[in-house]
């Protein structure tokens, strides 16, 4: 078996290429050129100084043991290590990419180059890793959620969630939506999905990720433990994803692309959905985010909403840089302050071109900006 791997180095105008690393049989190069593309601009608006980039390998983990993820790593790493460094490119998880993945692909990191450096972020917290490293995504797209929630004098206390995916973005968007005081009713993974009317609290959720971390079992176990659940088998010829057909105040898709199309847009709209923010990287189409926009549905695009995850990569690499470990208190507090941040540019920028409350405007249009200028100041090279 041969399995093809992909660096995308996207821009550096403002600090070493930094973004994900997908392992999922689905990848290929456009899919990585997107995640670069769109990394770009939503690093920019963290304010960190990281230019983006992406990549990855149609390598699938799923099935696989820990040596065999092993191995691939480390083969993997044998190629990538030419190309990456604290001061050159510096990836993180994505899709199928976690601890155990960061872990093997450092140590092969460490072998190749003789240096421990923060080459990598997302590591094991024993070894240079963060605090809400692994959280970071996730609770910042509830903390921007709430942010957006807050310009219609709304909170998530009491509201109902439909969350997508169970990974690593999923289950922290789950945690931190149950913290505030949200009911979270659904999780999914690429086999079919759960709907649990008396909502997933913290003990199930503890549940999901002892399934999905360490077991790596499927969704449907869940609906084995809970009988209130429902599993619902995927059937990717429907034409729409039934996960969202159910009824709630807020939706989090966060598995993958494209899985919120304009049937499922139409489908949370006569639900009367009033907010779709995304966990995951461009899970709305373009034809559901213009049908959002036109409801004036709040809706929060990828680029600024998981913009979370990135930042406490670069947080990380400050912590590497400085050789101390800081407390979990103050990254969640810088995370906070972050998306805070990220929230008012958006609102501010999009005020400023003429399109107020659109955050899909402000969140591009302010990143381009700062990349260009960047790239103006710095001449044609
Ligand atoms: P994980 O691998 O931890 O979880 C991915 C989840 O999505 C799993 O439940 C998986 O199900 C499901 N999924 C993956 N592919 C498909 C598919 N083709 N159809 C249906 N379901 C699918 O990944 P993450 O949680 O890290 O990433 C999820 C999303 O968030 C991605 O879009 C990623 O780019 C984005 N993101 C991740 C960040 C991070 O820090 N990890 C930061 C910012 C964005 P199954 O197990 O069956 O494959």
């Amino acid at each position: 078996m041969v399995n093809r791997g992909f660096v995308v180095e996207m821009n550096s105008a403002i600090g070493p290429y930094s973004g994900g690393l997908r392992l999922h049989p689905s990848v290929n190069q456009s899919i990585l050129k997107f995640l670069a593309f769109g990394q770009v601009f939503k690093n920019a608006l963290t304010t960190m100084p990281l230019g983006g980039g992406a990549g990855g390998s149609d390598f699938d983990p799923k099935g696989k043991s820990d040596n065999e993820v092993m191995r691939f790593c480390q083969n993997f790493m044998t190629e990538l290590y030419h190309h990456i460094s604290p001061n050159t490119d510096i990836p993180t998880g994505d899709i199928g990419v976690g601890a155990r993945e960061i872990g093997f692909l450092f140590g092969m990191y460490k072998k190749l180059s003789n240096q421990f450096t923060g080459a990598l972020t997302g590591k094991g917290l024993n070894w240079g890793g963060s605090l809400i490293r692994p959280e970071a995504a996730g609770y910042g797209c509830v903390y921007f959620a709430a942010e957006m929630l807050s310009t219609r004098n709304m909170s998530l206390e009491g509201k109902t969630c439909l969350v997508s995916g169970s990974g690593n973005v999923a289950q922290h968007t789950a945690q931190k939506l149950i913290e505030m005081g949200a009911k979270v009713l659904t999780l999914s993974d690429s086999s079919g999905y759960i709907y649990d009317p008396e909502g997933i609290d913290t003990e199930k959720l503890a549940f999901v990720k002892n399934l999905k971390n360490i077991r790596r079992d499927r969704i449907k176990r869940y609906a084995e433990k809970y009988p209130a659940a429902v599993y619902t088998e995927a059937d990717y010829g429907l034409g729409y994803n039934p996960l969202w057909s159910h009824r709630a105040v807020c939706a989090f898709p966060c598995a993958t692309q494209n899985e919120i199309n304009e049937n499922d847009a139409y489908k949370l709209i006569n639900n009367n959905i009033r907010l779709v923010c995304e966990g995951a990287n461009m899970p709305c189409t373009p034809e559901a985010v213009d049908i959002f926009q036109d409801k004036q549905i709040l809706y929060g695009p990828a680029k600024a909403a998981n913009a979370g995850g990135i930042a406490v990569s670069g947080l990380e690499m400050v912590q590497n840089s400085q050789r101390l470990n800081w407390l979990a208190r103050e990254v969640d507090d810088r995370l906070r302050i972050i998306m805070k941040g990220i929230h008012k540019t958006c609102l501010d920028v999009a005020e400023e071109y003429g399109t107020p409350g659109n955050y899909l405007n402000g969140a591009n249009i302010s990143g381009f900006v700062k990349v260009v200028e960047a790239m103006l100041d710095q001449g044609v090279v």
